[in-house]
């Protein structure tokens, strides 16, 4: 996915190359557009010129041409033509059949079907106009031409074009072009970096409130609101916030409503539980109950017992959410916490054929901790290691300690977790097998490691697994070791 930042400098730069093409595109029309109107101007002057010197050589002295037939032989007084050669440019003089009578040294030197096509042209052809100007490609070269007929000058002349090649024109914008190709990598490398700036800049606010959006959407801190940009007015990114944050209240008011039930509900149930559990109890202890009663009473006694426990859980994780959970810290030294946990885990793996281990380290290693919740996490662990570990199997129940931190380890050789679902298993409700019945071969809600997760967070620790499916998995509770329960030591 191409984040927005690259998009924004991909058409800021696409934007720039627009404009530089527009702007070199325009600079060159206007640019050959005056150039064009310069040449004209010139050409007309040079033409007005060669009729003036014309017209005071046929007042001054009669006839101006030397009668030939020949339409290529320039016929022109010889005097007349000291004074036409020094006029800029491609000079041509016709009679009224079309002749050239004189050519300056640019026509004389062309081929002559150029000079033929040349004199073709020089009659003007819109009388309402007093002068004609076109282009004309002469031996390769296109040259401008303003023509004009004369007729201040005789009957020997009829016509006058004067021309001057569009090269000259053309050359400047070209010039232009070039360069503006020539710089425009740079121009681009330019933009797209002041686009990249630019763009930074303007997704700043953006990726603040994305950060402190990831803060908020643990669900622990809906309470926090976007900061809202733009204050009392606020731009796109203030509403934004605003919207959001009304998104959040209505969240964090359905969020409280939702713990809050589960809480009331949890401990609503609480008492009833109990009762029932205690009748059970007393039934199944009753010399009076009926044998055929007493199958079904366990059964019963059983389902009451793993209610408790899913209620219990509930009530805990409610806590945890409204924050209402504290931790009863003291120093806690963890071998005794393991051995509690690894009797209960000797009976658990006993009924299921899966053998547990206990290694505990020399010194003792001492944590800030609550005690009780401790015990829970570990037996959560253990109890797992045991449910998911087959008949043959074993579970191993470790504690490691550097000077910084404890870590306690639960190994088995089960079923292990899929690569995929590793991610997952400490969501709430999450069971790697979610079509198996919760009360089956291995019963459970899937809240277990969630609870775990969360005490050892709590306490300023982490919870991690590792697994390979059919081989086992490794559940690793790394607590830091705060300096006040480091064991003291002469030095
Ligand atoms: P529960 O055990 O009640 O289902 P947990 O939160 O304790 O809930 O565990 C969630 C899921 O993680 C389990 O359903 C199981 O699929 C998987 N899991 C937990 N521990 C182990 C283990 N030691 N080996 C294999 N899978 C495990």
């Amino acid at each position: 996915m191409r984040s927005l930042r690259a998009t924004l400098t991909l058409w800021y730069t696409v934007a720039l190359a627009a404009t530089v093409l527009a702007f070199g595109v325009a600079i060159t029309l206007i640019e050959r557009g005056s150039n064009f109107r310069e040449l004209e101007s010139r050409l007309r002057a040079s033409v007005r010129e060669v009729e003036r010197v014309l017209a005071d050589g046929y007042r001054g002295g009669g006839r101006l041409v030397e009668h030939s037939n020949d339409p290529l032989t320039y016929t022109l007084r010889a005097d007349l033509y000291r004074l036409l050669d020094p006029v800029a440019g491609w000079v041509i003089v016709v009679d009224s059949a079309g002749h050239g009578v004189y050519g300056s040294a640019e026509v004389r030197r062309l081929t002559p079907q150029a000079a033929d096509s040349l004199r073709g042209r020089v009659f003007v052809t819109r009388p309402d106009l007093p002068f004609e100007t076109y282009t004309l490609r002469l031996d390769g070269t296109p040259v401008r031409f303003v023509a004009v007929d004369v007729s201040s000058a005789g009957p020997d002349i009829a016509a006058v074009a004067v021309g001057e090649p569009v090269l000259d024109a053309e050359d400047a914008p070209r010039r232009l072009i070039t360069s503006l190709l020539l710089i425009s990598p740079l121009i681009l490398l330019f933009g797209a970096g002041v686009g990249y700036v630019l763009s930074s800049r303007a997704l700043q606010p953006v990726r603040a409130m994305i950060d402190e959006l990831e803060a908020i959407t643990d669900g622990r801190s809906l309470h926090r609101r976007l900061p809202v940009a733009g204050g009392a007015e606020p731009n796109e990114l203030g509403r934004l916030a605003n919207a959001i944050n009304a998104v959040l209240a209505r969240l964090e008011t359905s969020f409280s409503a939702m713990r809050r039930f589960v809480a009331d509900a949890s401990h609503e149930l609480k008492t009833p539980l109990t009762v029932m559990r205690a009748g059970v109890e007393r039934a199944l202890t009753d010399p009076r109950s009926p044998p055929e009663v007493m199958v079904p009473l366990e059964e019963t006694l059983q389902e009451i017992q793993r209610t408790a426990e899913v209620v219990d859980t509930l009530l805990t994780l409610a806590r945890v959410d409204e924050g209402r959970m504290d931790l009863a810290r003291a120093p806690v030294e963890l071998a005794g916490v393991l051995s509690e946990v690894f009797e209960t885990a000797q009976i658990l793996g006993e009924e299921a054929g899966v053998s547990v281990h206990l290694e505990l380290p020399e010194e003792p290693v001492v944590v800030d901790a609550d005690a009780a919740r401790m015990h829970q996490l570990v037996m959560n662990l253990v109890t797992n290691a045991v449910k998911y570990t087959p008949r043959g199997g074993s579970v191993w129940i470790s504690l490691t300690a550097t000077a910084g931190s404890a870590t306690i380890a639960v190994r088995d050789t089960g079923i292990g977790i899929a690569p995929g679902d590793i991610a997952r298993v400490f969501d709430r409700f999450w069971r790697a097998d979610m079509a198996r019945s919760r009360t089956g071969e291995r019963p459970g809600i899937g809240l277990g490691l969630s609870i775990s997760k969360w005490i050892a967070e709590a306490h300023g620790g982490s919870i991690g697994v590792t697994s390979r499916p059919g081989r086992g998995s490794t559940f690793t509770v790394t607590l830091p070791r705060t300096p006040t329960t480091l064991p003291v030591t002469d030095s």
